[in-house]
């Protein structure tokens, strides 16, 4: 725009100076032609007014002007410069007819006797004859060579003028509208003309202002999702470049500056090549990424623009660790499930066939029964236990929490096992307070009746069995303590897993599952209660059980 002014401003200037320029040679050049008329006149009326008193025409022989004598009827009777007889008629020259007719008469045209342009005066004489004088006559040419000077210095000085000022106008136009603040448009007075413009302006302002917001608002929206999704999410372009990424990226991967980078830089491993070319080839991807703790599905979808082509990809990273293992316990139970089914049917099964086919002896077929009998109630005791963790694992203990006082169920609990104890020469006894909780009365006292239950099987003969209720740390508990057998180390972590023992046969002839601990495991979890273990092998075992507040 600068130039377009400056250049306008410098071409009218050049404009104006050539009219001026032309109207300044036209009008020299006209003072010109009329004073060199104006010459030719006095000189005429001198040299007629000399042949009028008599000098003879020769005698200008050596004039510097053309002097002619023309008769009346044309015939050039004597000219200076040339041979008169051989110059033709001139009663058709305008000036000749204009001084026969008025007596005097000028003209400035072309001559073709000289071939050249002249100018003409004619006077006619006391004898009728045409004295008649004539010079070059003044060019346009001419009067141009003659003003060359001055024109050069004039327009060499009206150019850096016209340079300057071009220069100043323009910076001058413009300084308004470049200070035109886009964020408030405002007009200046004298610029009325960009009014349109500024409307203009102030519209688009408020359109961007609008998109802005909107735009602030979506990614603040999109941010706040995808900060909070547990599953890592990652937006990549059609190679591979991460364009961002969410927070659970960062968790999984580390703090990692990757936008900008390819994905490969996260991980090389097979699995991320595998997303890594279905980016490139625009397709679907699902795959297992595996690290030593952990396991990760990765699913990538192809991003198709409205013209069909893939314009990047979104890969989503989620975390099934706990789903894995939840399916891996799955497999392992029900292959435990039928080990442990198997082992008591198979046995009843030999049982009953030996009585069936009549090899048993009565006196030995009585304790096949009784060996029936022990392997069916120990079968029906663990379809119980399956029974009551399947639906432990529903929530169907889950009833509506109740007041509920724990130093009753203890005594409760404590009574009704106090015959099996003293079956096994063990003691048992209830302690504490008074301790209210808010729990559905069914969990906590299978929770409890499991654990005492434990510490009478796997005590000494002899022993004892100090059941502790109260609170500590505004928390109420329950202790169970025993005297028996203990648990060494490397069982503690794990024999809250189902169906794991740490003495098969002990846990089988005291008619143990192997799943009484899952099922505390699983309800003290459900009511939000936790559990600590301090055991010493050979002195005995505490187990206490925190509820919450
Ligand atoms: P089980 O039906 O075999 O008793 P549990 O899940 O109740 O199954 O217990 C798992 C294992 O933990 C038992 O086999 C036993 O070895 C050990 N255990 C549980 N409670 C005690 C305890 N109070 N003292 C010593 N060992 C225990």
């Amino acid at each position: 725009m600068t130039k377009k002014i400056f250049k306008g401003i410098l071409f009218t200037a050049f404009l104006t100076m050539l009219a001026c320029m032309t109207f300044i040679i036209g009008v020299q050049y006209q003072i010109y032609s009329d004073s060199q008329l104006q010459s030719l006149k006095s000189k005429a009326e001198l040299i007629s007014q000399s042949i009028e008193n008599g000098t003879e025409i020769q005698s200008f022989d050596g004039c510097e002007e053309r002097i002619t004598l023309i008769s009346p009827d044309g015939t050039v009777i004597y000219d200076n410069k040339l041979d008169s007889g051989s110059l033709e008629n001139h009663a058709l020259r305008s000036e000749i007819k204009d001084a026969l007719n008025t007596g005097s008469g000028s003209s400035v045209r072309y001559s073709d006797t000289l071939s050249q342009s002249n100018s003409y005066y004619a006077l006619k004489l006391s004898d009728g004859n045409i004295l008649r004088i004539s010079e070059n006559g003044i060019t346009v040419f001419s009067v141009i060579l003659q003003l060359l000077p001055p024109i050069c210095a004039i327009i060499i000085f009206t150019s850096v003028l016209a340079l300057f000022l071009a220069y100043f106008v323009t910076q001058n136009i413009l300084k308004p509208i470049n200070a035109i603040d886009p964020q408030n448009p405002k007009i200046e007075s004298g610029y009325e003309e960009i009014e349109p413009l500024i409307t203009r302006l102030r519209f688009q302002k408020n359109k961007i202002n609008r998109q802005i917001a909107e735009l602030t608002r979506s990614q603040k929206e999109f941010e706040i999702i995808s900060d909070n999704m547990s599953e890592g999410m990652l937006l990549t372009d059609k190679n591979g470049t991460i364009l961002t990424h969410n927070k659970s990226i960062t968790s999984i991967f580390g703090t990692l500056d990757i936008d900008g980078k390819n994905l490969l830089v996260l991980n090389r491993s097979r699995a991320f090549r595998e997303v890594f070319d279905g980016i490139i080839e625009a397709k679907h991807t699902e795959t297992l990424f595996k690290t030593d703790e952990k396991c990760y599905e990765i699913t990538e979808s192809p991003v198709i623009d409205e013209n069909s082509m893939s314009c990047g990809a979104v890969i989503f990273i989620i975390d099934i660790t706990e789903k894995q293992e939840r399916e891996r316990l799955r497999r392992e139970f029900t292959a435990n499930v039928s080990h442990e089914l198997k082992t008591p049917l198979t046995s009843i099964l030999g049982f009953s066939e030996l009585i069936k086919n009549g090899i048993a002896d009565p006196e030995d077929a009585k304790d096949f029964g009784a060996d029936i009998h022990r392997e069916t109630k120990r079968l029906i005791s663990l379809v119980n236990d399956i029974i009551k963790l399947s639906r432990l694992d529903e929530g169907a203990f889950m009833t509506a929490s109740e007041s509920l006082n724990l130093k009753n169920t203890v005594n409760e609990i404590t009574e009704k096992l106090r015959p099996i104890a003293e079956q096994k020469n063990v003691e048992i006894t209830a302690e504490g307070i008074d301790t209210e909780i808010q729990a559905p009365e069914a969990l906590v006292f299978e929770m409890l009746y499991n654990l005492c239950d434990n510490a009478i099987k796997y005590n000494k003969v002899g022993g004892s069995v100090t059941v502790t209720v109260g609170t500590r740390n505004h928390r109420p508990f329950v202790t169970i303590k025993d005297t028996g057998i203990g648990i060494a180390p490397e069982h503690r972590d794990r024999i809250f897993e189902r169906f794991y023992t740490v003495d098969k046969s002990r846990s089988k002839n005291g008619g143990g599952t192997g799943l009484g601990l899952s099922i505390v495991k699983h309800s003290a979890s459900a009511l939000g209660a936790d559990i600590t273990l301090e055991s010493v092998l050979n002195k005995g075992t505490e187990i206490t059980v925190r509820f919450p507040q």
